[in-house]
């Protein structure tokens, strides 16, 4: 496990989620006023796999319990593909969020029943990591302790389980963008956070040296009337990653969490670029990744080229952000491309 912790935050390699649910993909496309056909969900998540050469930029694919049974025409399970690929197969198990029990307006993950069973099964199919979210709001008097607590309890025996069966555990205890707080807000409620995480992580036993952390930046609020700049991010970032993740976690890799493209490889450039982190800091983007090639793309088949070109374009831009040799130049440059 140690070595393919290590392998997925390989310098200059990041992870592509590819995990949406395919009833959310269908709501996706519904967006784009497309009707999902009973294949789209899989050559979706075929059409990212195959973009020509992406584990140049991608160590690793994380994809839903939904994608685990599907195959390609030639009757290749996906998993298989991505290893062939060149990449490592992920996955999510985790199932919907939840209201917590006596705070309701906050949210637990589920899918921890079965949850030993479904990884043994994992592990025989060739996954080598999975990943978990547990998403805290900011709000007037939230995220409570109980909240943080709770859910950190949840990644813990999510992460025992996964290392039980093999397979490298990222935990992604998130701070959601959504809210009007400042950036010093969301400094605060990410430090709590990760001593939380980590709390627990100790609590149940989990080995961090083959542990990944999935973790969102410190950043203001989506609606904050005074957004902060990249280095303030790049800054509050570091510092609390510095108290909560020990030295001994590998690697960090980032949710892109509703950025837009261009700051969430500038906000990880100015990390990589301006510090030095006992961690890779790397990503491990959905959105920030896909955006663009999902609009390219709308079910059509004619658009698949184009829109794996403009995944690997943004692979490739995070990937340089990774090493801290990103810049908005660079942007413009292969735009124009
Ligand atoms: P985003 O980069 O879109 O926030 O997604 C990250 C993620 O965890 C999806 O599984």
């Amino acid at each position: 496990m140690k070595e393919t912790a290590q392998q997925l935050v390989t310098a200059g390699k990041g992870i592509m989620a590819a995990d949406l649910p395919a009833k959310r993909f269908a709501e996706q496309l519904k967006q784009h006023n497309v009707t999902a056909a009973e294949d789209s969900y899989r050559t979706w998540c075929e059409l990212l796999v195959t973009a020509p050469r992406l584990s140049d930029e991608v160590s690793g694919v994380i994809l839903a319990e939904d994608a685990v049974h599907l195959c390609t025409d030639e009757g290749q399970p996906l998993p298989d593909l991505v290893q062939e690929r060149g990449m490592i197969p992920g996955i999510t198990p985790s199932g919907g969020l939840v209201p917590l029990a006596g705070a309701p307006s906050e949210v637990i993950g589920s899918g921890l029943d079965g949850l030993r069973e479904r990884f043994a099964k994992y592990a025989k199919m060739g996954f080598g990591f999975s990943k978990w979210r547990a998403p805290v709001r900011i709000g007037a008097d939230i995220p409570s302790d109980y909240a943080m607590a709770a859910n950190a309890y949840v990644l813990a025996q999510f992460a025992a389980l996964s290392q039980e069966a093999g397979i490298v555990p990222m935990v992604e205890p998130e701070v959601e963008l959504l809210g009007s707080h400042t950036i010093e807000r969301c400094f605060e409620v990410t430090e709590a956070l990760l001593r939380h995480t980590f709390a627990a992580l100790y609590l149940h036993r989990v080995e961090l040296e083959s542990t990944l952390v999935k973790a969102s930046m410190v950043l203001a609020g989506a609606d904050c009337p005074t957004p902060a700049d990249v280095d303030a991010v790049a800054e509050l970032t570091i510092k609390a990653f510095r108290r909560g993740i020990p030295a001994a976690i590998p690697g960090i890799a980032f949710l892109s969490g509703g950025q837009n493209d261009f700051k969430s490889a500038a906000h990880l450039n100015a990390m990589n670029a301006n510090y030095a982190t006992p961690w890779a800091l790397t990503f491990s983007y959905a959105r920030a990744l896909h955006r663009q090639a999902f609009g390219l793309w709308r079910g059509q088949a004619e658009n698949a080229a184009a829109a794996q070109a403009a995944l690997k374009r943004r692979a490739k831009m995070n990937s340089l952000a990774s090493v801290g040799e990103w810049s908005p130049a660079l942007e413009k440059e292969t735009a124009a491309g």
